[in-house]
């Protein structure tokens, strides 16, 4: 592609919104522009990259036995009814009307649609497993969308679900898309890990997601150090180690604590440490209340307070909500809790003897507090967030963090679809059952923004080899010059028949400004053509260590042949 040609339009200031290096450089760089918040166009540079990662999905998704389809993006209220999202999905589900006031949903997942389709067409076990796979848009209305195409409202998923006819087929549909993943993101050239995630409602072992590595990221990774263990913050378990210490249970006690409410404003007034006080974190349950204790110094994990408790959905109360069941915000605690409010704990809080807690009036605090003998727990449980250095849960090892970007995600469904929207098959005997499925999302363009998030240096993006939009920049430095213009044109055309991409920088600017551009657009090689263009010499540059050599060009093809070799 000759650049002077090329609707490329780069930008020497960051664009305001940019916060983050893969959105900043992804718009400077000229691969896309924002229409409206969290909604792009992609540009030529962009869409290609876009394609190559389509491509690399595609080909796995295909070898993997899966078969691509196209769904509609718009969707009738009706189906989206039939399994009860139209109310659970909330403000994100991007709502509209047809002329005759009909009810239609823009995409954000396709389980409705899909399932629909299976069960009108599908009724054998003859026909199953069966893996139905689509590359579409998406419409997301996110509460924040931002980091550009990392959290878009409009963006562009490879969604695919998988029919089986029972638990054990549907087990081997998911690891072989768990493969697929793993080989999609290796050829992509992403740092990434697959880690254990919660499975919401459904329970059971059923969900990994594909994490990039990132400190944007914007979830947490638990990992053991000696392990492969791996899991989301929300999920990693917490192995509970007893406290063996005796201590003597006291008289309970209520102190004066005006104005003393955080954990870090206790400390100092009881001058003790976090690990002697309770925290109480009243939810909201579906209709009730649920009260959780954790001890000081841990963090309270809703979602394990959510799957313990069964509800459907879990949120913190408001301090409205608070003040409506009589609690003074501060100075909330376990002992003494008007009716109806279940008490679940951490298992910690277990062990825990004479310890300080919220006494449920204005400015006081209990001391020498003790579970079991001052206030009772309905349940214990695992219910805190793992931390640094707590134990693996698999091997005994130490727990890190990282962060990571959710790229892609694979989900055992079981039967919630299947069930809701009655798709069924007749097996061997001709008796009805229902189909068991699976579904398995990446994110297309959050995987290109989570590449260049990985590969970036202050003057620009540093393409890996396999998703560069080009993988040669050939770059004369004045094409007034007859000669340069001759060597350039000679060592594009050639490069580009032994099989590369090549962009070919013919624009009548100055070498600064062509240089600069290149750097920003970051293809991983640069041939730059210049005054030793009559003895056939020119400068190889390598983007990512940022070493130049000069060589003939007739050493160019092995050259590339040896740099693509080593990015590989
Ligand atoms: P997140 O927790 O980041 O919102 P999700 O759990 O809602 O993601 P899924 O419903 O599993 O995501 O969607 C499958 C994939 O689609 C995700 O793994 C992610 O890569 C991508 N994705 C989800 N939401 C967005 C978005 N708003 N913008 C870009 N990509 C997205
Ligand atoms: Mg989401």
């Amino acid at each position: 592609m000759k650049q002077s040609k090329l609707f490329l339009p780069t930008l020497r200031e960051t664009p305001a919104e940019a916060e983050i290096a893969s959105h900043k450089f992804m718009v400077r760089a000229g691969m896309m522009r924002q229409l409206a918040s969290g909604v792009y166009t992609y540009l030529p540079l962009g869409y290609r990259v876009l394609r190559k990662v389509q491509q690399i999905v595609r080909e796995e998704m295909d070898r993997a036995g899966a078969q691509e389809i196209v769904m509609p993006a718009i969707q009738p209220a009706e189906l989206w009814q039939e399994t009860g999202r139209w109310e659970a999905y909330g403000p994100e589900l991007m709502r509209l009307k047809d002329r005759h006031n009909r009810d239609f949903v823009l995409g954000p997942t396709h389980e409705e649609v899909v399932t629909s389709l299976v069960r009108d067409n599908l009724n054998t076990y003859k026909k199953l497993p069966i893996n139905l796979y689509q590359i579409q848009t998406k419409y997301r209305d996110e509460v924040r969308p931002r980091f550009g195409v990392i959290r878009s409202r409009e963006f562009i998923m490879k969604d695919a679900y998988s029919f089986d006819t029972d638990r054990p087929g549907l087990d081997q549909s998911y690891q072989g898309m768990y493969d697929a993943y793993t080989s999609i993101f290796t050829r992509a050239g992403l740092k990434f890990r697959a880690v254990e995630a919660d499975a919401g409602a459904i329970g059971g072992k059923g969900t990994h997601e594909f994490m990039a590595l990132s400190e944007i990221g914007e979830d947490t990774i638990a990992y053991c150090t000696s392990c492969n263990y791996a899991a989301n913050l929300e999920k990693a378990e917490v192995v509970y180690k007893p406290d063996g210490g005796q201590k003597d249970q006291a008289e309970m006690e209520k102190v004066a604590t005006p104005d003393v409410k955080t954990i870090a404003q206790l400390m100092n007034h009881f001058n003790a440490e976090a690990r002697e006080f309770i925290k109480a974190i009243v939810f909201k349950a579906d209709d009730r209340f649920v009260m959780a204790l954790v001890r000081g110094d841990h963090e309270v994990n809703d979602i394990k307070v959510k799957n313990l408790i069964d509800a459907n959905v879990l949120e913190l109360a408001t301090d409205k909500e608070i003040a409506e069941i009589r609690l003074p915000l501060g100075f909330i605690g376990p002992v003494g809790l008007p009716d109806g409010i279940e008490v679940v704990a951490d298992t910690a809080v277990r062990d825990l003897v004479n310890v300080v807690c919220g006494a449920n009036e204005q400015d006081f605090h209990y001391k020498n507090a003790t579970p079991g003998k001052d206030f009772q727990v309905s349940q214990y449980a695992d219910l805190r967030n793992i931390v640094e250095g707590d134990e693996c849960p698999r091997c005994g090892g130490h727990i890190a963090f990282a962060r990571g970007i959710e790229v892609g995600h694979v989900f055992k469904l079981g039967t919630r679809y299947s069930e809701k929207m009655g798709a069924k098959f007749l097996d061997e005997n001709g008796k009805e059952q229902l189909m068991v499925m699976g579904c398995y999302g990446i994110g297309i363009s959050r995987t290109v923004a989570a590449c260049v998030e990985q590969n970036n240096d202050e003057d620009g993006i540093v393409w890996p080899w396999g998703l560069a939009p080009y993988q040669i920049h050939v770059v004369p430095v004045n094409v007034k010059n007859e000669e340069q213009r001759n060597l350039a044109d000679t060592i594009y055309q050639t490069l580009q028949k032994a099989g590369y991409e090549v962009l070919l920088d013919d624009r009548p600017e100055r070498a600064g400004v062509k240089f600069k551009d290149a750097d920003l657009i970051g293809l991983p090689i640069r041939i730059t053509v210049g005054g030793k263009a009559a003895e056939g010499l020119v400068e190889c540059k390598i983007r990512k260590t940022r070493e130049t050599q000069e060589m003939h060009i007739d050493s160019l093809p092995d050259f590339v042949a040896e740099i693509k070799q080593s990015l590989q």
